[in-house]
């Protein structure tokens, strides 16, 4: 038999992974060697050369950018073309979850319509516990009695003990789960039925060096205990996810649960510089627990990394952009928006470059997490659709309830929700009952004003179910809604700065349910469509329009949200004793491997950069440069390229000799970071319980 084509585009190891029949399989390798182009091509062999029904696979990957890259490479024609790969699940193991529990509701603990809080909104769900439990002054006026043993310890621990069940108990009653609740009842819903997964034949990860006890427990279930076929791919050198319980330890642990797994090892980059792979290599070297292993890359040694300093925050985000301007000035349109990004270790670092880009008209975009749900305005918005769909959901009808202003005040909200609870009543139930004047409700004490705009909400609510159950669209049910809440005036009345470009967010997402309908067939729209709508907007928060947006953008990612993908130039910024170890580290060789991953992005450029000075909250930090670079051998700073092509040796040699102004610009402080002492130790109450549930939630 002749190799299919798509086989001459690997190496030796790579074609030994692809073809090999083991029925429990090992891709491991460092960054950039071709593992997860070995896993895509092992698909399409499995089913062109195996037969293998494409239904009967499941791909599972970390991002979500991650599971569409992988399903666009699929759709090749040169590998399985777009009507092999439709049938085939490629997703992340969230994603998995949630539409095995939409597809089998009923033999859940939830119901029908439940939704999925998104990170923020379980936060915003355990203020509203911690509240209800224990007023924050209280823990203020605490802390000042004299003669108590550490009582703010104490009372934390207590806090948090009391808080998981009662926060759990509130995610069930209002027809909710989060993140990590998906995988729970996902994998309940597994080992209770494992007949939903009969169809089931193979199951293939990627960057399996991350996947948590909860995620290893769904891919033995997905396996039938072992019964059917695994690959996994991972470098347990770009392990980062430890703070979240994943555990690289899970190869070996597949070892022992699958007999006779093989493993292959690919030893080959294809994506760096020699430059950039020595620098990065030097980052993890000194890890003692290294398994080490060797990666080469025939490539050409590239011009060298660029370790620069700043004098401030503000700075470094103003030498980062002239860098970008110089590249993309010499790279004669060789390198473009797209091929640029900037790492950082937290999100909270954006700022600074997300203004000096502006100001420079370098278009971005801020990649990492739900950047687009995180708008204010489309949380707005999503709030209606949400409670409108699910009647229960507690924290979308706080957000709405006041937006746009009904008069009504805090203590009347919690009077709303109090009744509901006490009557048993659904909060849209309680409305109507308040609004009816129900005995129940007399006590109330709703201005007259305020009942007014209840009975608008109600209508609105009774419009908007109308539409659903006429299978209306869910783009002109947001429309709908946005326009009879009349969002538009309230936007130019609240945010007379920026009205117009968070206008323009509503328009997007908007455009985004629209574009989302328009994937569905003909009768699934109506209650089933707007349900889909909200998995998406969750799950993804991204959408194809922001995809396109990114063509022509210089990225903003985390360091974690970059792993798996790659760019000519990369800027790895922050890198500071203090930001990168982060100081409550616990852990500093996953500390120095997530600088591994963000430095082995890089394709040519690489740039590290550091601060001298930072303000944070209120106070000015001096930083060193982090520990992990400052012994960088020289070797593989700013080295001049040798062997690359006529275009980019003359750039890159125009780069490197073009002197570098360092510009002394002032701090500009903008007055944000400061909390009050209750704020902060509110904030570190709300905090420790996030951390704490996750703990519960995982193991
Ligand atoms: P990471 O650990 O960062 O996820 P990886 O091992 O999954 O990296 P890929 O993303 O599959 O690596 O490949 C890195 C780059 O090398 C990609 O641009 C890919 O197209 C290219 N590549 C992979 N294999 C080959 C090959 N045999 N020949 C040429 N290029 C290759
Ligand atoms: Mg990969």
């Amino acid at each position: 038999m002749t190799n299919p084509d798509y086989l001459d585009k690997l190496n030796d190891y790579q074609k030994e992974a692809v073809v090999s029949d083991a029925k429990y399989l090992q891709i491991l390798a460092g960054p950039g060697s071709g593992k997860t182009r070995a896993l895509t091509t092992r698909v399409a062999w499995m089913v062109k050369e195996n037969n293998v029904d494409p239904s009967s696979l499941v791909v599972v990957t970390f991002t979500n950018k991650a599971a569409k890259e992988m399903k666009q490479r699929l759709e090749q024609p040169s590998l399985l073309g777009q009507e092999q790969s439709s049938p085939l699940s490629v997703s992340t193991f969230h994603a998995l979850c949630a539409q095995l529990l939409y597809r089998h509701v009923d033999l859940t603990l939830l119901e029908k319509n439940f939704v999925i809080a998104d990170a923020d909104r379980s936060k915003q769900l355990v203020k509203m516990v911690v509240k209800d439990l224990q007023p924050s002054l209280s823990l203020s006026s605490q802390r000042k009695k004299p003669g108590k043993v550490a009582p703010r310890e104490r009372k934390l621990t207590d806090i948090v003990s009391s808080t998981t069940s009662a926060y759990e108990e509130r995610l069930l009653a209002a027809n909710m789960t989060d993140f990590d609740g998906l995988l729970l009842h996902g994998r309940n819903l597994l080992k209770d039925h494992p007949d939903v997964v009969d169809h089931v034949e193979h199951v293939l990860v990627d960057e399996f060096q991350d996947t948590n006890s909860l995620q290893y427990e769904l891919v033995w279930l997905l396996t039938h205990g072992g019964d059917k076929s695994l690959t996994v791919v991972g470098d347990p050198d770009q392990s980062i996810f430890g703070w979240r319980y994943a555990n690289k330890g899970h190869f070996e642990k597949m070892k022992a649960d699958y007999e006779n797994t093989v493993v292959v090892h690919l030893k080959e980059n294809y994506r760096s510089t020699k430059s950039i792979l020595a620098g990065a290599g030097h980052v993890v070297a000194k890890d003692p627990k290294r398994l080490s292993r060797e990666l080469f890359t025939n490539n050409p040694d590239g011009c060298g990394i660029s370790v620069l300093k700043a004098k401030s925050e503000v700075h470094e985000a103003e030498l980062v952009t002239k860098e970008i301007g110089r590249i993309l000035e010499f790279s004669n349109g060789l390198v473009k928006f797209k091929d640029i990004a900037i790492l950082f270790r937290m999100t909270a670092l954006t700022f600074n470059f997300e203004r000096a880009l502006g100001r420079a008209n370098i278009p971005f975009v801020v990649v990492s997490g739900s950047r687009f749900l995180d708008r204010l305005e489309v949380k707005d918005l999503l709030a209606y659709l949400q409670f409108f769909y699910n009647p229960r959901d507690v924290t979308s009808f706080a957000r709405l309830i006041n937006v746009p202003k009904r008069g009504l005040g805090e203590v009347s909200i919690k009077k709303i929700q109090v009744m509901a609870t006490q009557q048993k009543w659904t909060l849209l139930a309680t409305l109507q009952n308040i609004v009816d004047a129900h005995p129940a409700t007399k006590n109330m004490r709703i201005m007259s004003k305020s009942v007014t705009e209840l009975v608008s909400l109600l209508a609105l609510h009774k419009k908007v179910q109308g539409m659903m159950d006429e299978k209306v669209q869910t783009g002109a049910i947001l429309q709908t809604i946005a326009h009879s809440i009349g969002y538009q005036d309230y936007l130019e009345t609240n945010y007379e700065e920026d009205h117009e470009t968070r206008w323009a967010n509503v328009e997007e997402l908007i455009t985004f349910a629209h574009r989302q309908d328009s994937l569905l067939v003909e009768d699934e729209s109506g209650i089933e469509a707007v349900g889909h709508f909200l998995e998406v907007a969750t799950l993804c928060g991204d959408s194809k329009e922001h995809d396109e947006a990114e063509e022509g953008r210089v990225s903003l990612v985390t360091m974690h949200a970059a792993k798996g993908l790659e760019w000519t130039c990369v800027f790895v910024v922050g890198c500071e004793e203090g930001i990168l170890p982060l100081p409550w580290t616990t852990d500093l060789e996953e500390e120095s491997r997530v600088l591994y991953v963000a430095m082995t992005r890089a394709k040519c450029f690489l740039y590290c950069t550091h601060s001298a000075q930072r303000r944070r909250w209120n106070t000015l930090e001096k930083n060193l440069i982090t520990r992990y670079l400052y012994d960088l051998p020289t070797a593989h700073c700013q080295k001049h390229t040798p062997a690359w092509n006529a275009n980019v040796r003359k750039w890159v040699a125009q780069v490197l000799q073009k002197p570098y102004e360092e510009n002394d610009l002032l701090l500009e402080d903008d007055g944000s970071g400061f909390l009050s002492n209750d704020d902060k130790i509110f904030a570190e109450i709300v905090d420790q319980i996030t951390v704490d549930l996750q703990k519960k939630l995982l193991y």
